[in-house]
């Protein structure tokens, strides 16, 4: 897997005709990279589990943007979203839920298996019926947009990511759940080869609707664009690897 510790500061112009499939794309993080991505020439297919919010979202981004239901948690819906796809180049895991919970004294197996449903079982669901599509493309690129606070190395020790002293051994849901992502990202990125562009993404802490009534943190536009930079990496980009929104290499 790859060395490189920055991204390329330019992103690669995407083929015409590039088609991505953005989870959960009818707010947050996952609206701007739809966004972003219909702004470069992709035609973006806008999943979202609720059809009313995802109508919505594509019909406010407007041409090249096109409304698929998709519930990450409903092999069923997974299924029919495959079928309706067709044809992608760019998948951009971004569902993902913060079924709250604390430390190990203080969380339910509710709440484990929730974040486990959506974030890991659901990214894999996700990314084994698109990969057949995947593997007809020219350039495929994955995805995952996954958690800083997933990272085993920063959560050893005091960082300048996250308040360590503060939350330390806190978040065991959501935040072991992103740590599974970023295992997951490394296994495919190995098991896909160096055609594939596997990649995580560490988005920093961003104001969406993930933590309902806690919209602090910056603006999800900036982590949208680090979604965007690794959803147009050049063949010879790096694959197996967890970048920060910036474009810098994070440690596992
Ligand atoms: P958000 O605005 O709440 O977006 C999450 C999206 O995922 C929503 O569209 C939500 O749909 C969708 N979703 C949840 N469960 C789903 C399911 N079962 N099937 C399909 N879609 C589902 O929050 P966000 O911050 O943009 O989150 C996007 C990603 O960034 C997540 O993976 C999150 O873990 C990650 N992240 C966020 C931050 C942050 O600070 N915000 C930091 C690190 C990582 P509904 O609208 O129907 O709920």
């Amino acid at each position: 897997m790859t060395e490189t510790t920055s991204l390329p500061a330019e992103t690669h112009n995407p083929a015409s005709g590039t088609i991505a499939l953005v989870t959960g794309a009818n707010s947050g993080i996952g609206l701007e990279t739809a966004r972003q991505l219909l702004d470069r020439g992709v035609t973006v297919w806008m999943g979202a589990r609720d059809a009313e919010k995802g109508r919505l979202a594509a019909d406010a981004l407007g041409a090249g943007a096109r409304f698929v239901r998709i519930d990450v948690a409903d092999p069923a819906s997974i299924d029919a979203a495959a079928e309706q796809v067709g044809d992608l180049g760019i998948l951009v895991n971004n569902a993902g839920v913060n079924p709250g919970g604390e430390d190990i004294a203080a969380t339910s197996l509710e709440q484990l298996r929730l974040a486990y449903e959506t974030n890991v079982f659901g990214l894999i669901g996700v990314t084994q019926a698109f990969l057949p599509s995947l593997q007809r493309s020219a350039h495929p690129r994955i995805v995952n947009v996954s958690s800083g606070t997933g990272s085993l190395a920063w959560n050893s020790g005091p960082n300048p990511q996250f308040d360590w002293d503060r939350v330390k051994g806190g978040g065991l849901a959501y935040r072991t759940s992103k740590t599974a992502v970023n295992a997951v990202t490394l296994l495919t990125a190995q098991a896909l080869g160096e055609r594939f562009k596997v990649n995580a993404l560490a988005p920093g802490l961003r104001a969406t609707n993930l933590i309902p009534g806690m919209a602090v943190g910056g603006d999800p536009a900036e982590a949208a664009a680090g979604a965007v930079r690794l959803a147009l990496l050049p063949d010879d980009g790096p694959t197996g690897a967890l970048w920060s929104w910036d474009g810098t290499r994070a440690p596992w």
